[in-house]
Order: C-alpha cells, then structure tokens, then sequence
C-alpha cells in the first residue's frame, strides 16, 4: 500500500477492528531547527521547519493491523462518527 496521512477532510481507520484514534505511525522527517543556545550551553529549539517527511508505516495501537489502515472521511464530512466495536478495544 502506499502509505499516506490524512488531509484536512479526512482520517484514519483500522479497516480491521475499527479504530480510529490510536496509530502508531513511523516517519523519517528531514528537518531545518532553530537552535537557541542560553550563555550556558543549553539549546532549545524555537523553530522548527520540515523539509521533507516521508511516512513509513502505519499500525493500528488496538489490533496491531500494519496493513489495513485506510483513510475516510471524517463526521463533517460524512465518515463515522464512532469507532466500531472491535475485537481490540482501547
Ligand atoms: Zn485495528
């Protein structure tokens, strides 16, 4: 499958047990940070901007399903509005 995120219309369902809150989802981002170091040594990072992301997988928390993760619509737009009851559980 190709591994994709949701846009703004859409989310993530398990396709096998009906989740659809909890994923795992392995990325590789390659991101430009802004490191702002106090007199101490101490970085913090007030910026951070990704240059490229690529999604690896994504697996259900409940079922542990790597391969049936869908993407549907979400309530406002006429996809479900509950998790189905499913052999997981949360
Ligand atoms: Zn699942």
């Amino acid at each position: 499958m190709s591994v994709t995120l949701p846009d703004a219309k859409s989310r993530l369902r398990c396709a096998h047990c009906g989740n659809l809150t909890r994923f795992d989802i392995v990325r590789s981002s390659r991101v430009r940070e802004f490191w702002h170091l106090d007199m101490a040594g101490e970085p913090s990072v007030d910026e951070t901007e990704i240059l490229s992301e690529t999604i690896e997988s994504i697996t259900c928390r409940w079922c542990g399903s790597p391969d049936r993760i869908e993407i549907v619509a979400r309530p406002e737009f006429g996809g479900p509005t509950q998790e189905a009851a499913g052999d997981g559980g949360p």
